[in-house]
């Protein structure tokens, strides 16, 4: 019995705030969630939200899908658990097969975990571990991104370009060294898109440089990026030049999957679109799709082979391959296939993009609209010429964000302090979602970016 607690109420009076025991980021109240079917959730007041946003990116194939439901309800009535030391499991067998053969080529061997930041994780002890069993103990070195997010747990969040977030935590942790995202969009100069592609890679070689070759192990990347840059997609040049600069120097390349992976940008990895070749790759979100916290990591075997000989993979948790997880996530990848999805995020993403570049007509304030498939960003700004930010006390992302949410839209918004990107919002949809849907959605952001230039005095045509 809690008898320390504060004793909390199911029902709290009218007007008066609910109490709780819980505590998460915000003090701000949402309701009780109640149920969710396809892109709807439903609050316990019987209101209907559309998830534009599939959370944070992570129910893919959409909420309620019984096919998903009862396979892990048979998975229930087996095993639910068995310790990976103790027993090998066959959903966990068969995940590992079906990702092995959805990966680029050469990487065959998968590490499940429960959740992104454990897959960053596992990403980094890998890459450290292959260097110390292949004799290179003094590359240590990971290489990141700025801003950029790649987790929360210490190690991930040393990898994570965004200073507000990891700053108290400094004592803590090892600091890595950053290069700034490709964000060429912004770049007021003479250069094509494709020369600043490569500009931007290159400072990955000088950052390689200066930081002693031999010393640097890693450089970790989103293909698409998410929740720091909103969808921020490089310049096709950007990938193949990264590649090259790893390979010349020996520093292992770790592709962030975790939000861009899962068939949401229209290809089952972010990185497919440019053939990329990680050495590397974290997964989760979309491949539980939140049917069950899942994560992975895959790799090849000319990594993991050496490390096996030298005595094995020194990491694991104790919900690692999980046989519930691993059986939602088989079947999550059962009903990809089944229902077509990908090909679906594929059309639904570009009917999206279209209509929001419609928005952005009207809403000059509106200065970038990027992203692949169902990972569509916006960048928004004081003056779309000059790229003046919206001052950030006006809190421009969370006023849009509320002012969709009042209106029954769930979208993805962020700020990232001490970037370069202004206030941008995400919207991306579960995978299942319709044309109809998608005009839905348009419709909504479209009322709600009308009270966003009302509140704020921002530009608006016509
Ligand atoms: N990497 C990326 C790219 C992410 O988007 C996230 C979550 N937003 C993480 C890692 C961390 O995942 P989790 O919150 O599941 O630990």
């Amino acid at each position: 019995m809690l008898t320390n607690a504060t004793p909390t109420t199911d029902k709290a009076p009218e007007g008066a705030p609910r109490p709780s025991n819980l505590f998460y980021l915000a003090s701000s109240r949402r309701p009780l969630v109640d149920r969710a079917e396809g892109i709807y959730i439903w609050d316990q007041s019987g209101r209907r939200y559309i998830d534009g946003s599939s959370g944070p990116m992570v129910v893919n194939i959409g909420h309620g899908n019984r096919n998903v439901i009862q396979a892990m309800k048979r998975q229930m009535d087996r095993v639910t658990f068995a310790y990976r030391l103790h027993f090998e499991n066959e959903p966990a067998e068969e995940l590992a097969r079906q990702l092995a053969a959805r990966m680029p080529a050469g990487l065959d061997r998968m590490f499940f975990v429960s959740g992104g930041s454990e897959a960053v994780e596992s990403c980094i002890k890998l890459a450290r571990q292959w260097a110390v069993a292949t004799n290179q103990p003094q590359r240590w070195k990971v290489v990141t991104r700025f801003p950029s997010y790649h987790g929360g747990t210490l190690g991930s969040l040393s990898v994570t370009g965004d200073d507000a977030l990891s700053q108290s935590f400094w004592p803590l942790m090892q600091k890595m060294p950053t290069i700034p995202a490709p964000a060429a969009w912004r770049d007021r100069d003479n250069l094509s898109m494709e020369e600043r592609g490569l500009r931007y890679a290159d400072m990955l070689e000088e950052k390689i440089l200066e930081e002693g070759p031999e010393s640097v192990l890693a450089f970790i990347m989103e293909p698409i990026g998410g929740a720091a840059t909103a969808a921020l997609v490089a310049p096709d040049s950007y990938y193949g030049r990264i590649r090259e600069i790893c390979d010349r120097h020996g520093v292992l390349l770790i592709h962030d999957e975790v939000m861009s992976g899962a068939g949401r940008t229209g290809r089952f990895l972010g990185g497919d679109h440019w053939n990329c070749r990680p050495d590397i790759v974290a997964m989760s979100k979309g491949i539980g799709s939140g049917y069950a916290p899942l994560g992975a990591m895959a790799a090849s075997s000319r990594l993991v082979q050496p490390l096996l000989e030298a005595g094995g993979f020194q990491h694991g948790h104790t919900y690692a391959g999980n046989p519930l997880a691993c059986a939602a996530g088989l079947a999550v990848l059962g009903e990809m296939d089944r229902l077509r999805l990908i090909e679906n995020a594929a059309a639904m993403g570009e009917a999206l993009m279209e209509e929001l570049r419609g928005l952005q007509s009207r809403f000059p304030f509106i200065a970038d609209v990027r992203g692949k498939g169902l990972l569509i960003g916006a960048e928004m700004v004081a003056d779309p010429e000059t790229l003046a930010p919206i001052p950030p006390r006006r809190m421009a992302y969370q006023r849009l964000l509320d002012l969709c949410y009042e209106r029954g839209l769930i979208i993805y918004a962020r700020r990232v302090k001490g970037g370069r990107d202004g206030d941008n919002f995400i919207l991306a949809p579960p995978m299942v979602v319709t044309r109809e849907q998608v005009d839905e959605i348009i419709g909504i952001l479209g009322d709600a970016l009308v009270a966003l230039a009302g509140e704020l005095d921002l530009p608006v045509n016509g």
